[in-house]
C-alpha cells in the first residue's frame, strides 16, 4: 500500500508542477509520519523516503533512535520552549516558529550543540483562532529580530491552511503567503537564506504547488488515516 501511495503522490506532484510550469525538483516532499509505528517508517525508508515530518518531540526522539541516521527529521508541530532541548541536535528543519521567545530558546540550544538550526516562520494566514502562527503583518518584524540570532537561519515560511472540502477554497491563502515570501526575498531582508515555502497537505497540496509551495507535508496520502483512539 505504501508503495502505491507514494507513487500516486509523486504522480500528482509531477502533474501539479507541470500545470504550474515548474520543475519537479523545486518541490520537496515531507512524509508526515506522526502517530505511525517505526515499522511503517522503515518500510517508507526502504522505498527511498529520507525526509519525515513529526509533530511531537517524544516521537522524534523515539523514532530518531530506532531508525537510520541519514533520515532528515522535520519538526512540523507546535513546539514548547521547554522541549526544544530534546530535539535541537536531531532536527533538520523546524517549521513552526511563531514567537521571539521560541526562537531565542532554539538559539540557546543551537549554541550548546555548536550548530546553526534552520527554521521556518509559521503563519496563520486565515487567522483561525484554533491555530498557532503569526499574523501576516507580524512576519517581517519578527524576521528582523530573529535575523540577529547567529545560530538560527530563517529559511522561509510555513502555513497550515484550514480544513476545507474543496481545496480550491485554500488557493487564495496559498497565494497570499507566496506573495509575502516573494516580498521578503525581493526586499533582501533575508541575506539570501529564504528559499522554502512549506504549504500543502494531503487535501490541498496540488493547489499549494500551483501557488508556489516548495515543500509539501503529506501524511494521510502516504501512510493512510491516523488512529488517535489508542493515545
Ligand atoms: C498532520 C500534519 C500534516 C499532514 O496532514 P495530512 O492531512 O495527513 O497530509 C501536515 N502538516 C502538519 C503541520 C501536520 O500537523
Amino acid at each position: 500500500m505504501l508503495k502505491e501511495n507514494l507513487e500516486a503522490v509523486e504522480e500528482k506532484i509531477q502533474a501539479a508542477c507541470k500545470r504550474a510550469g515548474r520543475d519537479r525538483d523545486e518541490v520537496t516532499l515531507i512524509a508526515v509520519s506522526k502517530t505511525k509505528p517505526v515499522e511503517m517508517l522503515r518500510e517508507a525508508y526502504d522505498l527511498g523516503v529520507r525526509i519525515f515530518g513529526e509533530n511531537k518531540v517524544q516521537e522524534i526522539r523515539d523514532k530518531y533512535e530506532a531508525l537510520p541516521k541519514d533520515i532528515q527529521w522535520h519538526m512540523i508541530g507546535h513546539l514548547q520552549t521547554n522541549k526544544v532541548k530534546y530535539i535541537a541536535d536531531k532536527v533538520e528543519l523546524i517549521h513552526s516558529v511563531d514567537s521571539l521567545k521560541l526562537a531565542e530558546t532554539i538559539e540557546k540550544e543551537a549554541v550548546k550543540h555548536n550548530r546553526v538550526i534552520d527554521i521556518l516562520l509559521e503563519v496563520n494566514v486565515a487567522r483561525e483562532a484554533s491555530k498557532f502562527g503569526l499574523a501576516m503583518e507580524e512576519v517581517i518584524p519578527l524576521f528582523n529580530k530573529i535575523g540577529k540570532l547567529p545560530h538560527l537561519r530563517v529559511r522561509g515560511l510555513m502555513t497550515i491552511a484550514p480544513f476545507v472540502e474543496n481545496p480550491e477554497n485554500n488557493r487564495a491563502i496559498f497565494a497570499d503567503l507566496h506573495k509575502l515570501y516573494v516580498d521578503i526575498k525581493e526586499k533582501n531582508i533575508d541575506n539570501g537564506t529564504v528559499s522554502i515555502l512549506s504549504m500543502g497537505m494531503t487535501n490541498d497540496y496540488e493547489v499549494a504547488i500551483e501557488e508556489g509551495a516548495t515543500m509539501v507535508r503529506i501524511g494521510t496520502g502516504i501512510f493512510g488515516a491516523r488512529d488517535y483512539s489508542t493515545q
